[in-house]
């Protein structure tokens, strides 16, 4: 199905970008170039006050490539960029935009600023607290090992990203709250709990966006990986949109071919080298420059995997998931997740409930074929585990969602199918109830871990 049957207009012109250097607009920036002018005044001081509390960051490809200006606001890659007024509750935005009118930098806009934030919940799942390993009784900061097999760490140098996307649930690692922020100076703490923890088979590198690092110093925290005494280390991930927002570092930024040379260091030593390619929507890999790259770090030996939360507004739609997947695949990549929309920032805004969410990838994958089956989903990344919604069915008269984990905490709940009472609207683990009399999930321990499970 074209872009065009799905109700978006291709990019207008199909310059290809070469040589083009990157350049980040900030808001001030934005506000200097005629793309503001675009945005009519309601959103425009949307924009300025939801500002004051989600990170906002764009750059010169994806407004002038992936935003089709004659659809906003509706159009996709717009809502997932840009900051909308109704992304915060209305009494906080009024209160807000009325401290903004004195003017910036007066203490009462900055505690409100902070309240507001804190009350988005800006690290969910447990992840500042749950997930952070020790090594000799000490907290390594920038590391999580919440799965048996694979360790996330977030390079320091990595946690920003080529445009920042509207809903993302690591966007504390971008304001200003520096006491909930974690990253890694460097590799040497996760090559040291490497060689103590043979089980570790991944590691994640991630952030913000690893790919905002130049290659030389990327390279600083991989070629330690490649040491001989990690051996158990099979596969190196790197979380990316890069391949989306800013194609160019695969195929003409200075030091895009040292990247790929880095990439084949990796994979000739052995290890399987992955890109969890961030692709949100079908428009995102129609720039030839996008294909480009896909095609540059396939033929470095790595492989591209695709994976994107369903987000109300930008692809809520079967046929822009079963587009995404099939042109994906015949591009090399191997569709991976659709996640649920977490639990934290603007997510009333974004959020599809988990049966709509059932339905919208249930349609979607019947329309592709079995080399495009290899995506999971829906998947909420949760604080037990990536538990996923495999259906809606009926038991004993009681209407229920089927749900499993993919990975869980414990490695001994993963493909163990479970039950929930089937609510429309729930739209996360916490607000399910077991069903079929069931007084707590099969992972609950007490009652009231259960409060604390999300
Ligand atoms: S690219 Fe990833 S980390 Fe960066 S803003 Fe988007 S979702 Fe967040």
């Amino acid at each position: 199905m074209s872009l065009e049957i799905l109700g978006i207009q291709k990019p207008q012109s199909v310059f290809s970008n070469e040589g083009e250097r990157y350049r980040p607009l900030t808001l001030q920036k934005l506000r200097k170039s005629h793309y503001w002018q675009l945005i009519p005044p309601d959103l425009q001081q949307g924009i300025e006050v939801v500002s004051q509390i989600l990170p906002f960051r764009i750059n010169q490809y994806v407004l002038s490539q992936l935003i089709d200006w004659d659809r906003i606001p509706e159009d996709p890659i717009y809502q997932l960029t840009f900051l909308q007024p109704e992304m915060l509750d209305r009494g906080d935005y009024l209160r807000l935009a009325s401290l903004l009118s004195r003017g910036t930098g007066n203490a009462e806009l900055d505690d409100e600023v902070r309240r507001i934030r804190l009350n988005l919940n800006p690290h969910p799942a447990g992840q500042l607290t749950d997930n952070v390993p020790r090594l000799g009784g000490r907290p390594l900061p920038g590391l999580q090992h919440k799965y048996r097999e694979t360790v996330l760490f977030f390079p320091a140098a990595g946690q920003t990203c080529h445009a920042y996307c509207s809903y993302c649930f690591r966007w504390a690692q971008f304001v200003d709250l520096p006491e909930i922020r974690f990253q890694a100076r460097d590799a040497e703490d996760l090559v040291s709990y490497l060689r103590v923890h043979p089980e570790v088979s991944d590691v994640i590198l991630t952030g913000g966006d690893p790919m905002i690092m130049r290659t030389s110093v990327l390279r600083r925290y991989l070629e330690p990986l490649l040491d001989e005494s990690l051996e158990h280390l099979q596969t190196i991930r790197i979380g990316t949109k890069t391949t989306a927002y800013w194609p160019q570092r695969f195929v003409s930024d200075p030091d895009a071919d040292d990247l790929l040379r880095l990439f084949e260091e990796v994979t000739q030593s052995g290890r399987h080298l992955a890109m969890m390619a961030h692709y949100s929507h079908p428009v995102e890999l129609e720039p030839p420059i996008a294909r480009q790259a896909v095609s540059r770090i396939r033929s470095a030996g790595a492989e591209v995997r695709m994976q994107a939360p369903l987000i109300r507004r930008v692809n809520d739609r079967s046929e822009v998931w079963a587009e995404l997947w099939r042109t994906g695949v015949r591009l090399g990549m191997i569709p991976y997740y659709m996640f649920v929309e977490r639990d934290t920032g603007p997510r009333d805004y974004f959020a599809v409930p988990l049966a709509r969410a059932y339905r919208i990838f249930r349609a979607a994958y019947k329309q592709v074929s079995g080399v495009a089956r290899t995506v999971r989903g829906p998947s909420m990344s949760a604080h037990p585990g990536k538990v996923r919604v495999l259906g809606i069915t009926r038991i004993a008269g009681e209407r229920c969602f089927v749900l499993d984990f993919i990975q869980g905490r414990d490695p001994d709940w993963v493909r163990r199918p479970f039950f929930a009472r089937y609510d429309r609207r729930a739209r996360w683990l916490d607000e399910l109830e077991p069903a079929l009399g069931e007084e707590r999930f099969f992972f609950e321990q007490t009652g009231s871990d259960r409060s604390n499970a999300d």
